[in-house]
């Protein structure tokens, strides 16, 4: 069943309330009647022994007590609970008040048994009886014996003032027990309002409203992160949609220009403005084959950068892949007077289990760049290193280099780095971010060290299990 969770909160609470007041009450009720119970035999032996002295005083005023006085003795005995029989000698009994005493005093013994049976006690209602001898000086006058519904007895006003207690300390415990749940209620709806809130904001971001006003605060901690991680969450959305629609108009910016370039062209000749030369029908056709590696470019990027894409991996030699390129830019290298090395520190075969293609579109890449953006006469070293965990690859140049503040961002799509630099040197800003999207593909990691003026380095490196990832 689901239930919300301030209601769920409120619940466990004041369950647990509930249990802790009736410890307490159980508890004090306990000790209550313990020390009640001293106090009531205390009492009680105390009016014992006033009885005792009472009577003991009659025999020695009188030798042979008269019988009013001692039914006046008897009957305030029997207010307090206690039944008196008294004898001379051994065996003359004087007074025996269970036997005496008047109808309207029997039913206030029928009482007292009554009283007696309804007390706490397990063994309440029996009848105990004592005796005591009267002496004084040596001289026995007779005895005593003094009986009661035991073992204590309470009297009306003991057990007013006992009921007083127990309906007072129910009454305490339902009253903090209705406050309490109260205050948990409350206490559990400041806890549950915001996290209620958060959870409508992440719906809302669910449905696309990533720019929705965060003024929420919590004074717990938790809370407050959960709030400024939904906000982040948000914000980076957010910032991403705006990044894709910037992008969008970019790619449509990007191929809007050679297009409409292409398309006056065309229409020019048709209109016989320009003279259709084999000049004018090369740079068309330049434009053209522009455009079309402009969408096969943009094709790859989107490729690479669905993380769930498959990848046909297979062990191949690295070597070998990198000496291929290396002769299919050899031509390319020469007309510029570049000199491009190829230096395998370890001087062995790597093995490596990966997308073969994919890792030639990061060779090609990177080593077109550094034909690109190095001038006629440079160097270009492409240098491999293997580790116990991974394969490290390098493309070094003497080129342009890159500023300090580029050099994160040239692996964003569209991203050419400062345009009085790149602007003589053809490109899309695309070719870096397919490199980044298929060395994480593989797990691996892709930087750049670089001087403005005196080259770059680019550092690929691929664990050699496909377990291993850098973060
Ligand atoms: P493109 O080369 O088509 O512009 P890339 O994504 O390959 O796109 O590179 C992005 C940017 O990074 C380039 O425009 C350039 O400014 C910079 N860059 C890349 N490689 C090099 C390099 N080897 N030397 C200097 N700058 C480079």
């Amino acid at each position: 069943m689901k239930i919300k969770l301030k209601y769920k909160l409120t619940l466990i609470y004041s369950f647990l309330i509930l249990i802790l007041i009736l410890i307490i009450i159980f508890s004090s009720n306990q000790v209550f009647m313990s020390n009640f119970d001293d106090y009531v035999k205390h009492k009680q032996t105390e009016e014992i022994q006033n009885i005792i002295d009472q009577v003991s005083i009659l025999f020695y005023d009188n030798k042979a007590p008269n019988y009013e006085d001692l039914y006046e003795i008897g009957i305030d005995a029997l207010d307090k609970g206690l039944i008196i029989t008294v004898y001379i000698d051994l065996d003359t009994q004087l007074i025996c008040m269970s036997d005496d005493l008047s109808s309207e005093s029997k039913e206030m013994l029928e009482h007292m048994e009554d009283t007696s049976k309804s007390s706490h006690h397990n063994s309440s209602g029996n009848y105990e009886e004592n005796t005591y001898e009267i002496r004084k000086n040596n001289i026995y006058y007779g005895y005593i014996t003094i009986g009661y519904y035991g073992p204590i007895y309470y009297n009306e006003f003991d057990i007013s003032f006992f009921e007083t207690f127990k309906t007072s300390i129910y009454k305490i415990g339902l009253i903090f027990f209705i406050l309490s749940s109260i205050a948990v209620y409350f206490f559990a709806s400041k806890l549950s309002n915001p996290i209620y809130r958060i959870s409508k904001i992440a719906t809302d971001i669910g449905n696309g409203k990533y720019n929705k006003n965060f003024e929420l605060n919590s004074s717990i901690t938790e809370i407050q992160d959960l709030i400024n991680s939904i906000s982040t969450l948000a914000n980076n959305l957010e910032a991403q949609r705006q990044e894709k629609k910037q992008l969008s108009i970019n790619y449509t910016h990007e191929l809007r220009t050679p297009l409409t370039c292409v398309l006056t062209t065309i229409e020019g000749m048709q209109d016989g403005v320009f003279n259709i030369t084999q000049e004018r029908l090369d740079s068309l056709y330049s434009e053209i084959l522009n455009i079309s590696k402009m969408i096969e470019n943009v094709d790859k990027l989107i490729e690479t950068s669905n993380s769930k894409i498959f990848l046909n991996k297979k062990i191949f030699d690295l070597t070998n892949l990198i000496n291929i390129c290396i002769d299919n830019f050899e031509s390319q290298f020469k007309s510029k007077n570049i000199t491009l090395y190829f230096q395998n520190t370890s001087k062995e075969i790597h093995m490596i289990n990966a997308d073969e293609e994919k890792i030639k579109s990061v060779l090609v890449n990177l080593i077109s760049n550094a034909l690109k953006y190095t001038n006629n006469d440079g160097n270009v070293t492409i240098s491999t290193e293997k580790s116990s965990d991974f394969i490290t690859i390098k493309v070094k140049d003497t080129g342009i280099g890159i500023d300090e503040k580029d050099q994160k961002l040239i692996f964003n799509e569209l991203y050419r780095g400062e345009k009085s630099r790149v602007k003589k040197v053809d490109g899309f800003g695309i070719g870096l971010s397919i490199c980044k999207n298929i060395v994480l593909l593989h797990n691996g990691k892709i930087d750049v060290n670089s001087q403005l003026g005196k080259g770059s380095e680019f550092i690929v490196l691929l664990p050699l299990e496909s377990q291993t990832t850098f973060l």
